[in-house]
């Protein structure tokens, strides 16, 4: 029986990503934390990516495991190569395989542009954009040593890339931040003409304001909530598993014609919405 949807129990059906392998990047909070514990909800295997607080990513294991699926946290910082390769390595020694890759982690360093000091500018680059690229590039490689294996999966395997609504609204302020997203939308499309031709589908998720550690200020006082929803026409901030739900449906062969496309999960965020009521 292929992955998907299957003719068993309700349960059953919903494990869209049985027999699969996962890995997810910044796991241990937010929402890499949601979206690993979503993958095994839906029948994966996953690898949960920290850099640091080891409880979290074991709490995050432990949840996992009551699915019924393997899961094991693993350190590294996935803007240094030598770390990044063993840890592919070392998936590929205790679950055989990797079949998605959710490049999740990231951060801010916030600073107006004059202000802003290169290792800010490189930190985030560092993290948001190379990490994404070495972490790619490390599952592609394994994508195609293994190929199709039409009972797990359609596709040679799923890649998605965790970008932003400021991949392609410009953020003052934010500058490097805002050029790492840009960064990654141009990446997530090359690396999918590169690899489609290989069966390897390569997308990207791009959440507007989730409730999430990254952007506290924005949401913890009614006031920042009033200003921050003027900016959603949908009028909620977002919840993590809004964004987990939506990578997992992609991950899925649900979406398996679905290639080089980013999946805006922004509650209309992107819709100009200074344009409601002018212009
Ligand atoms: P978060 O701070 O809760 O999670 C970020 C995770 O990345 C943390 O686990 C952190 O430890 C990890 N991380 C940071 N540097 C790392 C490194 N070098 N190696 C490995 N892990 C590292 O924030 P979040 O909101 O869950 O962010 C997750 C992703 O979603 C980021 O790529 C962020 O840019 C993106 N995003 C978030 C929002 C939002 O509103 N929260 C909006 C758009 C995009």
């Amino acid at each position: 029986m292929t992955s998907g949807v299957d003719s068993g129990g309700q349960t059953d059906s919903l494990r869209i990503l049985r027999g699969q392998k996962a890995l997810v990047t910044g796991a241990n909070s937010g929402i890499g934390k949601a979206t690993a514990i979503r993958l095994g909800q839906a029948g994966a295997d996953v690898v949960v990516n920290y850099v640091f607080g080891r409880e979290d990513a074991e709490a995050v294991v432990k949840e996992i495991e009551g699915f019924g699926v393997r899961a094991y946290a693993h350190e590294a910082d996935v803007s240094q190569e030598d770390q990044v390769v063993g840890m592919f390595a070392h998936m590929v020694e205790q679950f055989g395989t990797i079949d998605i890759l959710v490049a999740n982690a990231g951060l801010q360093r916030d600073a107006a542009s004059v202000e802003m000091t290169l290792d800010q500018w490189r930190k985030v680059l560092d993290v948001n954009l190379t990490g994404q690229f070495l972490c790619a590039r490390e599952a592609a490689k394994e994508f195609l040593r293994r190929g199709v294996v039409p009972e797990v999966s359609r596709a040679a395997g799923k890649i998605v890339c965790m970008s932003s609504v400021h991949q392609i609204i410009p953020w003052a302020g934010h500058v490097n931040y805002a050029a790492s997203k840009g960064g990654v939308l141009m990446m997530m499309q090359t690396l999918a003409q590169e690899l489609g031709p290989q069966g390897i589908r390569v997308n990207a998720v791009a959440p507007g304001a989730i409730r999430t550690p990254i952007n506290r200020s924005a949401w913890e006082t009614a006031e920042a909530e009033a200003e921050l929803l003027k900016l959603i026409p949908y009028r909620r901030v977002g919840d993590p598993k809004d964004i987990a739900d939506a990578v997992t449906v992609l991950a899925s062969d649900l979406m398996d014609y679905v290639v080089g496309t980013t999946l805006y999960v922004d509650g209309g965020m992107t819709l100009f919405p200074g344009f409601a009521t002018g212009g």
